[in-house]
């Protein structure tokens, strides 16, 4: 097996770099370019590149796939053909000559797989996790084809890398975890060749596939977690996840357009705000960097000149409070057990979750009972029912986890009191510690997340121009002392 050797000091000359472009920066020909741009700053660093699916094409084919169906085939083939349209107009714009006419041609294969694939689901009427994999997975199919010959077109010795023979998952289709060995053996083997050989692989986000070959998905964001599998294998010297913003943020610019870029933060807290709802990244990026001790870069693909945020192992800050995140359209979960609460019963119930596709966000239990939180509430009657005669389920839609994350922020009492005098008329309806001591978690109607969210970024991160307020030590700690937030 090739196998890269292990630099601890991050040697740029031998160990490559995985950038990963998301959607928004390859959205037009204008974003393909501008990437392109980057990467060729840094063919020196031996890049590995990992794309994303269009801007709003993976929307796009769920959509469609669910339309398909409830038997709207008009609707699911407008849609097709919209996505095949602006595939094929990039095609033509960016690639010349007999590849345009390749591309255009495997281009067409894919679109072809997709009516086949909607004429199905049109007959059998129902969208199983599996096909939804396979569909949505398509979407990084394409865009990863077309943006590597338009690389190839530009100059650049790119060459395409089929992500679901090398990325082996289980079969936890919409939310896959890889088999990491097997994975690791076929990323390096495959990719250590033609690194060795001055070649650029390029391949596709968010998708893998099962031992069996079965089409499977890392989850919904899930090209930021890819960029650091292949990092983690190649014990690459640097992770950069290429996005829209300036890198992650002291809360979502969309909800507060005040929000400033984090220089410089932990492992543990960016894991904690992406399992918190922060979009910026997939909540399992940060595990292989974490692993194999890789520095993850969030940049700005419209900016390249910005520092971004660099993650690492470990980030000394004074901040108390370095984030706020709103986990959006969550359901509470109560299960009140017949029985006291033991290891096995917790076993037991979360086997049973497991079984129907369910995965649980956050998890609180007590002597009788427990209280969870997950994304949606379709499984929840099968959950209830094999639940029977061990425990009642209920459960309680239309929710958000708003979360407060910050090195010390448990250590810091006064931090719980002053989010919860400024949100208190909003109905709180639940509030836990986090299981880490970096995180204050409570749950509001989802109507109310993004004032709760920007009630408590006021708080802790007062507009730069705004007097200085003489109050309390853990306001004046956190207004006065942001050297890590730009
Ligand atoms: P990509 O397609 O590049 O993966 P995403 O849309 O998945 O981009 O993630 C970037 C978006 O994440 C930003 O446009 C921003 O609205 C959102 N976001 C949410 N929370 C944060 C945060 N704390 N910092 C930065 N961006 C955030
Ligand atoms: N295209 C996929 C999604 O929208 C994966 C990604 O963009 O990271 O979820
Ligand atoms: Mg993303």
């Amino acid at each position: 097996m090739s196998e890269l050797p292990r630099q601890h000091g991050h040697d740029a000359s031998r160990n490559p770099l995985v950038m990963k472009l998301g959607g928004s920066s390859i959205e037009d020909a204008g974003a393909i370019r501008r990437s392109w741009r980057i990467l060729e700053s840094r063919l020196s660093l031996r890049p590995v590149v990992i794309v994303s699916a269009l801007a709003g094409v993976t929307d796009q084919l769920l959509t469609a796939g669910k339309a398909a169906a409830r038997r709207s085939a008009d609707l699911a083939n407008n849609i097709f053909a919209d996505v095949h349209f602006r595939h094929a107009a990039l095609a033509r714009e960016l690639v010349a000559g007999t590849e345009q006419e390749n591309l255009l041609s495997q281009l067409n294969e894919d679109f072809n797989d997709m009516q086949i694939l909607a004429q199905d689901l049109t007959a059998a009427g129902e969208f199983t996790p599996a096909t939804q994999d396979h569909l949505m997975g398509l979407g990084e199919c394409i865009s990863s084809k077309l943006v590597c010959a338009a690389f190839q077109q530009a100059g650049l010795a790119a060459v395409h890398v089929d992500a679901r023979s090398c990325i082996v998952t289980d079969d936890r289709h919409t939310y896959a975890t890889p088999l990491w060995e097997l994975t690791n053996e076929n990323l390096r083997r495959t990719l250590v060749p033609l690194l060795q050989s001055g070649q650029v692989p390029l391949m596709a986000g968010f998708i893998g596939s099962t031992r069996e070959g079965v089409p499977t998905t890392l989850g919904r964001g899930g090209s930021d977690f890819s960029a650091a599998i292949v990092g983690g294998a190649l014990h690459a010297s640097r992770v950069e996840i290429w996005t829209d913003v300036d890198g992650v943020m002291t809360t979502d610019p969309k909800v507060c357009p005040d929000a400033r870029v984090i220089a410089r933060m932990s492992f543990d807290e960016a894991s904690e705000m992406a399992c918190f709802g922060a979009k910026v990244l997939h909540p399992a990026t940060l595990l292989p960097a974490m692993r194999e001790n890789i520095p993850v870069h969030v940049l700005n693909a419209r900016n390249p000149q910005g520092e971004g945020t660099q993650i690492v192992a470990h980030a000394s800050t004074t901040n108390v409070v370095t984030a706020v995140t709103a986990k959006r359209k969550v359901a509470a979960v109560e299960i009140e057990t017949w029985e006291r609460m033991n290891v096995e019963l917790l076993g037991a119930i979360c086997a049973v979750f497991d079984q129907h596709r369910c995965p649980i966000d956050v998890m609180v239990t007590s002597l009788g009972r427990v209280s969870l939180l997950v994304g949606s509430t379709s499984p929840l009657p099968g959950v209830a029912a094999d639940l029977e005669g061990v425990a009642k389920v209920r459960w309680e839609n239309h929710k958000a986890l708003i979360c407060l994350v910050g090195e010390n922020i448990r250590r810091q009492p006064e931090v719980a009191s002053r989010v919860f005098a400024a949100i208190s008329d909003l109905d709180v309806r639940l509030s836990c510690q986090g299981a880490s001591d970096r995180t204050i978690t409570f749950l509001v109607e989802d109507s109310k997340a993004d004032e709760s969210v920007q009630r408590l970024h006021r708080l802790f991160f007062p507009e730069k121009t705004a007097p200085k307020a003489k109050s309390s030590p853990v306001l004046t700690q956190t207004s006065e002392t942001q050297p890590a937030a730009r």
